[in-house]
């Protein structure tokens, strides 16, 4: 009975329908390269919206995950377990943090975050110390706080009332959210380059005057480095790259290499402030997750590792350019590191969907970041070869395109 053929068809009968997946299946990955039901292979520069950072089936990750696997998948937070300490003493080590607090993604990773920003500023200021300031385009995920401070109200249309007591100034405009601090502010959460909303990258004054802010007015910086994290910037947090460090950090994508798992780190004395019973998961900090977790953060926070992020971006960036002069199809590509965005051209503005569709045609994965812009972000590992082949690809695509 399971073992029934299945196909794209399926998916209007007996899924909800929040999502449009396109019309391929595929069935098998092997690093950056992607086969579908009827064996038609991809190059995948999409790298499942920056979570397989070291391609498909990497043979360290199959390791880690079978080798835990025949050991011990679950206890609860009830008992700790050896994956989950060894993760957090990495994270420690290789970034600010001094405690760790594990999630199952994203999302519930920034809940976290949140919550302890709260629940600080609650504790040593009051309860009127309870405001966040955020960021217009910017993306938290998908639980009702986390879509309330995210700065697309199209994301909570429809499921109000939402949390209050958030606020939303203009990205990389410092006047704005001077115009909205208060002593009331509890926190300021920032995306270090906006993912969802068009990969666009914060400026590094912006970011340090935030700090300054958020010092002068007691509040917390929060990081949501979900996307830009685990070495996707060529190093291994983008906090890193900008010499600016917040107080509270969340991380999810590329953390599990595909395996969900978030986290949230922050210091010792803010930590402080989640005690006994305050938060939770069940799943969270699961030892599967968790040793599949470290081998991808042993493996990327190598320096020749981080080091290929730069040169492979160098690459990717070049001939997106020159395909968007070709073409005249991009008038910038931004990013850093191996998450890049070609912006569109006032004569393509709105159609990066119809971009991405005429890649899968020719054999390349490509993601969108909002109606204007090309999102790439493939595997940190991923062969020059491959790029080079992706970039064929996908110029085939833009010049069917333009014909
Ligand atoms: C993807 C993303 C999230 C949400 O992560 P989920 O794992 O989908 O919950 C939050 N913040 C940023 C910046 C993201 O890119």
């Amino acid at each position: 009975m399971n073992r029934e053929p299945v196909d794209r068809a399926l998916f209007d009968e007996v899924m909800v329908p929040n999502y449009a997946p396109g019309t391929i299946i595929p069935v098998r990955g092997e690093g950056s390269r992607v086969w579908d039901q009827d064996g038609r292979e991809f190059v995948d520069l999409a790298g499942g919206i920056a979570v397989t950072a070291l391609g498909h089936a990497h043979p360290g990750l199959v390791g880690a995950l079978t080798e835990q696997a025949g050991k011990l998948w679950h206890l609860s937070n009830v008992m700790t377990n050896e994956p989950a300490l060894r993760l957090a003493r990495t994270l420690c080590e290789l970034t600010f943090a001094e405690r760790i607090f594990f999630a199952n993604s994203g999302g519930e990773a920034n809940e976290a975050a949140f919550k302890l920003a709260r629940r600080y500023a609650w504790e040593h200021f009051g309860p009127e110390k309870n405001e966040i300031i955020s960021f217009r385009s910017s993306f938290h995920g998908r639980t009702l706080f986390t879509v309330s401070v995210g700065g697309q109200p199209k994301y909570t249309e429809g499921f109000e009332p939402a949390p209050g007591g958030i606020v939303h100034a203009d990205f990389n405009d410092l006047a704005s959210v001077k115009a909205l601090i208060s002593e009331r502010t509890c926190a300021i959460v920032v995306e270090p380059i906006q993912g969802e909303g068009g990969i666009m990258p914060g400026d590094p004054e912006f970011l340090k005057g935030l700090r300054a802010l958020c010092d002068q007015y007691n509040a917390l910086l929060v990081f949501d480095e979900v996307q830009t994290g685990v070495g996707r910037t060529g190093h291994l947090y983008a906090y890193q790259m900008y010499g600016v460090t917040p107080d509270i950090l969340s991380t999810a994508k590329s953390l599990g290499g595909g395996f969900p798992v978030g986290a949230m780190l922050t210091t010792a004395a803010i930590a402080t402030s989640l005690g006994v019973g305050t938060h939770g998961s069940t799943y969270g900090g699961n030892p599967l997750a968790c040793a599949v977790a470290q081998k991808v953060i042993d493996t990327v926070s190598q320096p020749e590792i981080l080091k290929g992020v730069s040169q492979r971006s160098d690459r990717l960036r070049k001939g997106m350019l020159t395909i968007g002069k070709k073409y005249d199809v991009f008038s910038e590509v931004r990013g850093a590191g191996l998450l890049l965005g070609g912006v569109l051209t006032d004569a393509w503005k709105g159609k990066a969907k119809e971009f991405l569709n005429a890649g899968l045609d020719e054999g390349v994965m490509v993601l969108i970041a909002g109606p204007n812009v090309i999102r790439l972000a493939p595997s940190l590992i991923i062969p020059e070869s491959d790029i080079d082949e992706a970039l064929t690809r996908f110029e085939r695509a833009v010049s069917k395109l333009c014909a």
